[in-house]
């Protein structure tokens, strides 16, 4: 089933291609769709010994199945962990995280900046059942050394955040975690392994939306945990055993796939978002451009050190306004006179994405919440794909330069 064994050492590009290929009998060059809901066992007495773990095998495809076991390789190659565990989205992840590791009584500490329904999961639904947590400043580490109790069990931070791309020092949270005895759990969604390893940073965990690079042109829904094969086994396999938060083959043959790309897209768009970040931040009707890959960025030399010297590919900016009225006006105006970005929240795909967070994604938010967040009316986020720049920039300036 599987392909001849690969050599040790391999480099990042090798892997994303070659590590974990599950092959059928047919020597198939590319890799095998296993959809199937079930696997027929020998005998009655490998069923049992398989059921029982005693033995090695695939048994049902919501625990098990080697499509999606040859994603959580891949995945776990590029992270460098030991092992991954794949879920059916990326909020299934942090569903999987917090089953995993919490209980009543438990304490969690969370960046106040990280994705949206992270929150309320963490904050909602795990609050009906007890466990207690606190929201703190993306970037001042020293909230969250005061926010430890002696029932904390569980740092969570997303870097850079969505949309105003703030940046936590990865390795200092790790610390303020070890030292509480609790373990720092990283949403590495916006950077991918292939910029930032935040396992290789001192965090314990690593969280992905599978939706967004790793899949990169928009087409499924997944999501994994990285760490610790120990972790993983024991945390993490008998919860999705018995809450089947499974990742469907199909789509982890997707992302399997769209792994094989993924380090020339994040250059490629990680580029083009610098580029255009640059020429935002020189337009008259540009009023601040929120980029990592900028020195302007609060946090730009934390950044560089951390993401390999990228930004990433995710950049927002505020367009110039004389009040909030006039701002909503003109940050829908600059995305409706867009003909090739597409109005949407998601992020990661090839084609360039264009959204409005104060009335879409955080539209939520009561107005004081919002500015509180620092996510004005004037606000535009704008996830670069792998369009031509000549004609991205055409296009966010027919309406920047009519305002
Ligand atoms: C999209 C996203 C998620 C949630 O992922 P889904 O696959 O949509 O469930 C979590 N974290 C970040 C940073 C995201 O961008």
């Amino acid at each position: 089933m599987s392909a001849k064994p690969l050599p040790d050492g391999l480099q990042l590009d090798t892997l994303a291609v070659r590590a974990a290929v599950a092959k059928s009998q047919y020597g198939e060059n590319s890799e095998a769709l296993y959809l199937t809901s079930s696997f027929v066992q020998p005998d009655s007495e490998t069923a049992a010994r398989r059921f029982s773990g005693e033995e090695a095998g695939y048994i049902y495809s919501r625990f098990t199945n080697p499509t999606v076991a040859s994603m959580e390789q891949r995945l776990a190659a590029l992270e460098g962990t030991e092992a991954c565990i794949a879920t059916s989205s990326g909020m299934a992840a942090v569903l999987l995280l917090c089953m995993g590791l919490l209980k009543a009584g438990d304490h969690v500490i969370c960046s106040q900046s990280v994705f949206g329904a992270t929150i309320k999961l963490i904050a909602g639904e795990f609050g009906k059942f007890g466990v207690e947590s606190s929201f703190v400043s993306q970037t001042d580490v020293a909230q969250w050394q005061a926010a430890v109790r002696p029932n904390t069990r569980l740092l969570f931070a997303e870097t850079p955040t969505n949309p105003l791309t703030e940046v936590c020092d990865i390795a200092a949270l790790a610390a303020v975690a070890h030292a509480a005895g609790a373990l720092l759990a990283v949403d590495n969604c916006f950077c991918t392994p292939i910029l930032q390893q935040p396992v290789k940073l001192g965090a314990d965990l690593v969280i992905h939306s599978g939706t967004k690079y790793l899949d990169g042109q928009g087409r499924v829904i997944a999501g994994a945990i990285c760490g610790p094969a120990q972790l993983i086994t024991e945390k993490f396999v008998p919860v999705m055993r018995s809450a089947g938060m499974s990742l469907s083959a199909f789509n982890a043959w997707v992302v399997l796939k769209g792994m094989e790309t993924l380090r020339i897209r994040m250059l490629a768009q990680s580029t083009a978002a610098l580029d255009l970040a640059h020429w935002l931040e020189q337009h008259p009707k540009v009023q601040r451009v929120y980029f990592p890959g900028l020195a302007s960025h609060p946090q730009h030399a934390l950044a560089m050190a951390q993401q390999s010297g990228w930004g990433g590919a995710v950049l927002s900016f505020d367009v110039k306004a004389s009040d909030t009225a006039t701002a909503r006006k003109n940050a829908h105006y600059v995305i409706d006179q867009t003909q090739i970005c597409s109005i949407t929240a998601n992020l990661g795909d090839t084609k360039t994405t264009i959204t409005h967070p104060a009335s879409t994604s955080h539209g939520r938010l009561t107005e004081a919440q919002r500015e509180a967040a620092g996510i004005q009316q004037s606000l535009v986020r704008v996830a670069v794909g792998l369009e031509d720049l000549i004609d991205l920039k055409t296009d966010l300036a027919r309406g920047l330069d009519s305002l």
